[in-house]
């Protein structure tokens, strides 16, 4: 029996999303993350968690309004990401650079055994994602095997440049709304995914002040406020909005969904 693929997304996606997608019925039993098949090759108190990810901005508004189905730990580290200046961003929070450059050259090696990249929104006391619900598209799509075989894994290869392009859609949105120019949001994307690093960013995870400020564009004293905002912006989206901001490629994206999506109805 299938779980609609609404139900593994967040929930604020269920407004915004074709609803012909979101019924699809996925049933997925191979990866049984609670107790993690890929033990002993990942360590059990890390599993695929050793990855830090990119949290959109109205996602972390999400998050922080989310009184109920989140540890307290989740809030706290939040707080302490924006109150050092470790990459909490407008655009979202995205692991300090040299995090990223590390574990772009070393990720095959060490991916599920270096607990020095143990993502922190994870839950160390029960094992498990902490924002589960409104966890991004990497961690949503990540399925280490699939019911399907490689049917099933090129579905969440697909949805992950689907909801990838979401993410980077609506975050973008947000940012637009709330003053940011077509420049600034160039400036912040630039932080995405990176393989290599200035020196002080190589040095530590905080980003400077200056620089810090110069990305907020006036919002760097209310930071959270910030992204509830973000989340407000996003709320307000329906379904044709939402299309019309997807454009061309966002259609082409859904039709492919919509094809790998015919695996799931055999
Ligand atoms: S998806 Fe991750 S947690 Fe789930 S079984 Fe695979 S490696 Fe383990
Ligand atoms: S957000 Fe959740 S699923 Fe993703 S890496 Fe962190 S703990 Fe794991």
């Amino acid at each position: 029996m299938g779980l609609a693929f609404k139900h593994f997304l967040p929930p604020l996606y269920q407004q915004i999303l074709p609803d012909e997608l979101l019924r699809l019925s996925i049933h997925e039993t191979k990866a049984t993350c609670d107790s993690c098949i890929k033990v002993p090759q990942y360590q059990e108190d890390l599993k695929c968690c050793t990855f830090h990810p990119f949290l959109p901005n109205y996602l972390i508004g999400q998050i922080l309004l989310d009184e109920k189905s989140k540890p307290s730990f989740i809030t706290e580290t939040l707080q302490h990401k924006i109150s050092k200046r470790q990459y909490a961003l407008p655009l979202g929070i995205v692991a300090p650079v040299r995090y990223q450059v590390e574990f772009n050259e070393l990720k095959s090696q060490h991916f599920g055994r270096r607990e020095d990249w143990l993502c922190p929104y994870y839950d160390q006391t029960l094992n498990r994602c902490g924002i589960w619900r409104n966890r991004g598209s990497v961690c949503t799509t990540f399925y280490c095997h699939s019911s399907k075989g490689s049917k099933g894994k090129n579905f969440w290869k697909v949805a992950l440049n689907y909801l990838s392009y979401v993410e980077m859609v609506l975050c973008e949105e947000a940012l637009v709304h709330l003053d940011f120019s077509p420049r600034q949001v160039s400036d912040l994307l630039g932080y995405i995914n990176r393989f290599d690093g200035k020196s002080s960013e190589l040095k530590t995870d905080s980003m400077s002040l200056k620089t810090a400020k110069n990305l907020w564009n006036g919002y760097f004293d209310d930071q959270e406020s910030f992204y509830i905002k973000s989340l407000e912006v996003v709320k307000s989206f329906d379904r044709k909005q939402m299309k019309e901001s997807m454009g061309d490629l966002g259609l082409n994206l859904t039709a492919q969904m919509m094809k790998v999506g015919e695996i799931w109805k055999t």
